[in-house]
């Protein structure tokens, strides 16, 4: 049977080596995981379990960016003030729901460097009024994200640095071991609320250092032991 348009494209990650992508399902983002951004952004880190918003998976939203290049990523209308995030991207690679905490590194296929952009004001406006956040982090462009490192048997990534740099300026930079809800955790209480396949990516929270970001600049990302992701806005 024929559709009646041809179908969307799906967003594919490439992996560090070889030839074979990553084709993404869903993009699941978690709030607040990091005390110091929970700080920075007002509230109080020791209250809060983990929440999470999504993105679109599509390849709108997705920009896949190869290793050693430059992606291109369109400063987004409505908004005077699109912020960086930077974070840790966990690629699941196998199905499960109610997956327990002890069992969460056998769903990981690998690991990249994201940027969950953000038009700042728009998400302040949808907070102040106790509505969704789409508006403010599900725009096109919204999700760049570096090659994946398949995770090696036995070695999850639990510790690391991880930093932003724009325009070789040092915005942000903290630990992984600093997340208040580390991937497992986070993976197992996901996976209470949805059924994970593989495919999805979890973006896992940013540090404190979040701002805004202007046409002409550069962004690179980095995370101890993965493919950095350089971004420019334009
Ligand atoms: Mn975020």
């Amino acid at each position: 049977m024929s559709t009646v348009f041809p179908p969307h494209a799906l967003a594919y990650l490439p992996l560090v080596d070889g030839d074979q992508t990553f084709p993404v399902r869903r993009v699941y983002c978690v709030g607040r995981n990091y005390a110091a951004h929970a700080r920075e952004m007002g509230s109080d880190p020791n209250r809060e379990p983990p929440f999470f918003f999504c993105k679109p998976g599509d390849a709108d939203a997705v920009i896949a960016v190869p290793a050693g290049q430059t992606g291109d990523i369109a400063y987004p209308p409505v908004t005077q003030d699109l912020q960086h995030e930077i974070e840790l991207v966990v690629a699941i690679g196998k199905a499960g729901r109610d997956i327990a905490v002890q069992r969460a590194t056998e769903h990981i296929f690998g690991y990249a460097v994201g940027l969950d952009l953000t038009r700042r004001d728009l998400q302040g406006q949808m907070k102040a009024q106790g509505r969704p956040w789409e508006i403010g982090k599900a725009f096109d462009q919204s999700a760049p994200i570096g090659p994946i490192t398949p995770q090696q048997p036995g070695a999850p990534l639990t510790t690391g640095a991880i930093r932003l740099q724009v325009d070789g300026v040092v915005r942000q930079h903290g630990m992984l071991e600093q997340m208040i809800w580390s991937v497992d955790e986070t993976i197992a209480r996901l996976s209470t609320l949805f059924t994970l396949r593989p495919g999805d990516l979890i973006f896992t929270g940013t540090p404190d250092g979040v701002g805004a970001i202007t046409r002409g600049q550069t962004l690179r990302g980095e995370i101890d032991g993965l493919a950095p992701l350089q971004v420019r806005i334009v």
